[in-house]
């Protein structure tokens, strides 16, 4: 008798803990539910001022090509772009969150496309050598603007966490069945412990201080989604004082027999 009372007992406490533990799933759920809401909603009204305070500085800055405004203008122009470039990855985490990051699949000349972000990326980053290593055009089925931007993210932050050094060689080559698009730089590196989670959201690595970075730790998280959700795979490897290596790789495609890019 006994043991039938404690076997009873333990099966409603188990039931408890289960009910217990759904409950809580449940909140946590409903959290991360609204998290994400807020999120979208924050990002996307955030848009609409910064894309009118940027038609305004730019119209500003055309108008006084002299003078004492145009520095401040620049330093208006320059800060709103990076509010505008939190935003988009802010409005991309809340897609990828809701399943509703969208793809436009074509033809993609993956050579063609990078070297456009590596012109982009040297005018932006004054005194640093971004060197190209690309011998071959080489064909992907892809979103040329996502891939673009996965290639626009390696590049800055070698750009930003280059420590002492100047140097960034970006690499596109075939390898076989596949295409391999990478990003090395001589900079700070990261944390050994840490790099298992540096795809993750809001990771943010030990050795960057806020003080002197700054950053919200999205756009890895965003470039590893794209990638994934163009059936490639994403990696890196680093060490802490040296350097890091960034690449991502796509099964590669020929150029016939394929939608045409627009
Ligand atoms: P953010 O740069 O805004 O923090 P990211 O998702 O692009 O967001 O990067 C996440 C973190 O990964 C960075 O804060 C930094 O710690 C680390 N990281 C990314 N790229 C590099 C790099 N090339 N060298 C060193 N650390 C890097």
């Amino acid at each position: 008798i006994v043991a039938a009372v404690a076997l009873v007992d333990d099966i409603t406490q188990q039931r408890q803990l289960e009910q217990q533990r759904s409950e809580l799933l449940r909140q946590i759920e409903s959290a991360l539910e609204l998290r994400n809401q807020f999120i979208a909603t924050a990002s996307h009204e955030l848009k609409t001022p910064i894309t009118l305070l940027k038609g305004y500085a730019q119209v500003l800055m055309d108008r006084s090509r002299e003078g004492v405004l145009r520095r401040p203008l620049e330093i208006i122009n320059r800060q709103v772009d990076r509010m505008s470039e939190l935003i988009n990855d802010l409005l991309d985490v809340s897609k990828i969150e809701a399943g509703k990051l969208e793809l436009v699949l074509r033809k993609v000349e993956l050579t063609d496309a990078v070297r456009e972000v590596v012109m982009d990326q040297r005018e932006a980053a004054s005194g640093f050598e971004i060197e190209l290593l690309a011998a071959e055009p080489v064909w992907v089925l892809g979103d040329r603007n996502r891939l673009q931007q996965v290639v626009a993210n390696f590049i800055s932050n070698a750009v930003k966490y280059s420590g002492n050094s100047r140097r960034v060689i970006v690499e596109v080559r075939r390898d076989g069945p596949e295409v391999e698009v990478s990003v090395t730089d001589y900079g700070i590196g990261i944390p050994e412990d840490q790099q298992p989670e540096v795809f993750g959201l809001y990771f943010r690595g030990r050795n960057v201080s806020p003080r002197h970075y700054s950053g919200l730790g999205l756009g890895l998280y965003i470039c590893r989604n794209i990638v994934e959700r163009h059936g490639g795979r994403i990696g890196m490897s680093s060490r802490e004082g040296e350097g890091s290596r960034f690449w991502f790789r796509l099964p590669a495609s020929g150029p016939e027999s394929l939608p045409q890019e627009t």
